[in-house]
């Protein structure tokens, strides 16, 4: 088993890779296409897309971004990451409600000729740094043909043999740039899907229905605490031949019913190329105070929840197969355990603390980890951003940023 740890970026979380090309990217697109008008990022965030756009996006010429996050549903963190941004072209605001309340607050101004036509009257066009956006999937293609190539160069498969990846899902992006990889011709056996407690994607693929019409939890993974997974449309899209009248249908019943099926095929396929499970908060914590007692290796909670479905992928294989060899799962980590103190401070030790920071010294005291210098400084750092607004509200502090 090995771990991919793709945190050390600005924000020590996986964003970070395809966020810090992102602007890049959008410049250049803009150029090719001879667009003058200035860009206007709206970011929905369920806490690490809202800070790794704030820092690929910041005084980018011709760029303002705007953030909008769930006011009870970051971590500490998380938020204080965000509401201390500098930067002369950035607006972070507070939504009163979850993640898919911001979400869907977005995606009506994307969705409204209204919106859109009063923006560009202030010469603005309007862009995203979500993951609904193809500029995010593609940076994120390369870490997996990365990883592979690692493992070859350092003797561990030879060059053709399968690996499996672990992809600790919310919005089925990154795991879905796995699925883009293994098209493209990377050796993948199996993509293992692994979810929350909000475990939506695992009964998809145990019922072959996907029903949003369910509790919405808030656990210690909250950038996975999501019930609408907007990529997984791309994916239903590659299933179905892509036929696109057909994923159409399904997205309006999705908007209509909060549900839609697969075909029995679609469903026969997407099992036999992906694993879905979830571990519950307990299994996320169990796993992290294990690995570290054993290995001496700290996770944070996503990647927990990662590695407690790949072992039980492994297991179960094994029982199923007793004789056959499993390929090398690959884990892929996806945040620093110092991005969220509390809850590992918690799993490692049983020990609630108050206060981030503490957390910070005591898993520091405890792992003898470095920590990452730009959480350390936000210590430090004054809170710019404080507004709250009710999702309703969300259109009309576009306007006044621009
Ligand atoms: C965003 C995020 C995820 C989920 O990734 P998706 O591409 O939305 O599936 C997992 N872990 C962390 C730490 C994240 O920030």
């Amino acid at each position: 088993m090995y771990m991919l740890e793709l945190f050390h970026g600005p924000t020590c979380a996986f964003k970070d890779m395809a966020l810090t090309v992102l602007p890049y990217l959008l410049r250049k697109g803009c150029d090719l296409c001879g667009i003058k008008e200035n860009i206007l990022i709206l970011v929905a965030t369920s806490g690490d897309t809202g800070k790794a756009a704030l820092e690929g996006f910041k005084d980018a010429p011709g760029i303002k971004i705007m953030v909008f996050y769930p006011d009870d549903g970051v971590s500490k963190m998380q938020k204080l990451q965000m509401t201390t941004q500098e930067g002369s072209n950035v607006n972070v605001v507070a939504v009163k409600g979850n993640f898919d309340d911001c979400q869907t607050g977005v995606k009506k101004i994307f969705g409204s000729e209204q919106c859109k036509k009063a923006l560009a009257e202030k010469g603005y066009l309007l862009s995203s740094a979500n993951s609904i956006n193809f500029g995010r999937l593609a940076p994120q293609i390369c870490y997996y043909f990365s990883a592979y190539c690692d493992l070859v160069t350092s003797d561990q498969i030879r060059m053709g043999d399968k690996v499996n990846f672990t992809v600790p899902t919310g919005n089925f992006g990154n795991i879905l740039a796995g699925y883009y990889a293994k098209r493209m011709g990377l050796p993948v056996g199996t993509l293992v899907c692994a979810s929350n407690k909000n475990n939506v994607l695992t009964d998809f693929w145990n019922k072959g229905m996907y029903d949003v019409k369910r509790p919405f939890y808030k656990t210690m993974s909250p950038s996975m605490d999501i019930l609408v997974s907007s990529n997984l449309e791309r994916l239903i899209f590659e299933l179905s031949g892509r036929d696109a009248a057909l994923t159409k249908e399904r997205m309006a019943s999705l908007a209509a019913t909060g549900r839609y099926s697969l075909r029995a095929e679609e469903l026969k396929k997407i099992r036999s190329e992906f694993f879905a499970a979830y571990a519950t908060e307990s299994d996320t914590v169990d796993v992290i105070y294990e690995f570290f007692e054993e290995y001496g290796y700290p996770m944070d909670t996503h990647t927990g929840v990662a590695m407690s479905v790949a072992q039980r992928y492994e297991e179960k294989m094994k029982k199923e197969n007793p004789k056959e060899e499993l390929p090398p799962m690959v884990v892929v980590s996806t945040a620093s355990p110092y991005k969220f103190p509390q809850d590992v401070l918690y799993a490692l030790t049983g020990n609630d603390v108050k206060d981030s920071f503490k957390g910070i010294k005591r898993i520091n005291l405890l792992t003898a980890m470095k920590v990452p210098e730009t959480l350390k400084s936000i210590r430090y750092k004054p809170v710019l951003f404080k507004q709250t607004v009710s999702p309703d509200k969300m259109f009309d502090e576009v306007m006044k940023f621009v």
